[in-house]
């Protein structure tokens, strides 16, 4: 238990999750009482028991039993479903009759990070709500009681109910890289069992991620798989992130296809069915997103940057689908509205399995800009919101400009835009840019390069 409240940082509390380096800021004392805090916060909103799983982390089996016994303290029913992905904790929470989970999950962060996704009452909390718990914990405002705890297997019910759903209507050949991150447990074989051809890279789990960075946002971490897919002559290439809940896509000739493209692949399959259906994507999505659906009888709405806030969008507009440039993408049509990039991946496999064009031919329907990928500028969490701030006041991108202030500052000309937005979660700026052109790109490239080094000449600009 903790000695004193104070021995709990702060600086965990994130915009969308808990987050702590293992042994610094984060131990089994401060996950105990973040159990306290969640099962208090839980049993005051009505709940009576909480699902509780864990990654593939190698520090998750000491935690996950200090998180359980904290949250057994308040009297609160643990359902320990065990070591699955993300998103199978949120499906759990849609069939086990109850509504409230926590994930303890490091996602893609280095090996001896780890920390927690919670949903309370149906609801991905976040921001404030997240804050409050670390409240609670400063008050130790628990509640005293004796839960029990009960084991639920969950992998085959989540199987079975995806292959239910999904049917493809010819074989097809898959690479999947699941970066030794924990959908190993299951992608693979479910993915199998709806009837690809699956060549496996790094699926079995290690959380000493001894190949490469769980992570498939990043192009370093997907040339394993471009490589393995020219070389098996597969379909496509499907890579996960460390907790399943975020998916990259590679065509047969090695080509990357980013999340904000293949969100416009499902929105179009969506609108034929549901021709006025809502589409929300974030900031750092591409333009033609809003255009394709619009063309296509939905509504396109943009959101802030945030798994947990695209989610909340999605239900408060009861939207079919929604996704963010980082890869999570939310089914909430024939699904129940959180991001699952195996239930994802499995969606595209039908789309793709139904349409009989090869992969790079349905995607070269679907517009594709110049872009740049997410881009980094270093800047100390205390400072980047005061620098943010700034360069909007001083903002000035000419007449042709329309600034969205919504997160960060994105400005849209004619013939493109550009983002400059603070990351919630790491010590950076994140820039992107997209035009028409290379010329357009550059254009608007030069347009924030010359702000932000007015505002700060020692910038170190990656573009
Ligand atoms: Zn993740």
């Amino acid at each position: 238990m903790l000695q004193h409240p104070h021995d709990i940082s702060p600086t965990i509390f994130r915009a969308y999750d808990i987050r702590g380096v293992v042994g610094e800021t984060l131990n089994t004392d401060v996950i105990y009482a973040i159990g306290q805090a969640f099962g208090s916060e839980a049993l005051d909103q009505g709940e009576t028991s909480v699902v509780v799983a864990r990654d593939g982390r190698l520090s998750g089996p000491a935690l996950s039993k200090a998180l359980i016994n904290g949250l057994l303290s308040t009297g609160i029913h643990v359902i320990n479903i065990g070591r699955v992905p993300t998103p199978v904790l949120y499906f759990a929470t849609h069939v086990l009759g109850t509504t409230s989970g926590i994930m303890l999950t490091g996602s893609h962060n280095p090996v001896d990070h780890n920390g927690v996704k919670m949903v309370i009452k149906g609801r991905a909390i976040y921001g404030d709500d997240i804050l409050m718990l670390y409240q609670r914990i400063q008050e130790r405002k628990f509640c005293i009681g004796q839960g029990l705890l009960t084991h639920e297997e969950m992998l085959t019910r989540y199987e079975e109910r995806i292959l239910s759903d999904v049917q493809l209507k010819k074989k097809l050949t898959v690479v999947m890289d699941c970066g030794n991150g924990v959908a190993g447990v299951i992608a693979p074989q479910l993915i199998k069992h709806l009837g690809a051809d699956v060549h496996e890279l790094f699926c079995e789990v290690d959380g000493n991620f001894p190949n490469h960075h769980p992570d498939p946002s990043q192009e370093e971490n997907l040339s394993d798989l471009i490589q393995m897919v020219i070389r098996k002559k597969a379909d496509l290439g499907l890579a996960f992130d460390g907790d399943g809940d975020r998916l990259g896509v590679v065509t047969a000739a090695g080509d990357v296809i980013w999340p904000d493209r293949q969100l416009i692949l499902f929105a179009l399959d969506i609108l034929k069915t549901n021709p006025n259906a809502k589409v929300i994507y974030d900031v750092k999505s591409t333009r033609y997103l809003a255009e394709v659906v619009h063309k296509n009888g939905g509504q396109a709405m943009m959101c802030k940057t945030g798994h947990s806030i695209v989610k909340a969008k999605i239900k408060e507009e009861q939207a079919a689908i929604g996704g963010e440039m980082s890869g999570h993408i939310f089914f909430n049509d024939r699904w129940y509205g959180f991001d699952d990039a195996i239930y994802t991946a499995a969606r595209l496999l039908e789309i793709i399995a139904n349409d009989g064009r090869d992969v790079a031919s349905i995607f070269a329907d679907i517009p594709n800009s110049c872009s740049t990928p997410e881009l980094k500028i270093s800047m100390e969490d205390e400072e980047k919101f005061a620098f943010m701030e700034r360069l909007i006041a001083s903002a000035d991108f000419g007449e042709d400009a329309i600034l969205n202030t919504m997160d960060g500052l994105r400005v849209d000309f004619s013939y493109g835009w550009g983002l400059v937005r603070c990351s919630n979660t790491t010590p950076y700026l994140i820039v992107r840019f997209e035009a028409d052109d290379e010329s357009g790109l550059a254009m608007i490239k030069a347009k924030f390069r010359k702000h932000l080094l007015e505002l700060d000449s020692r910038l170190k600009l990656p573009f």
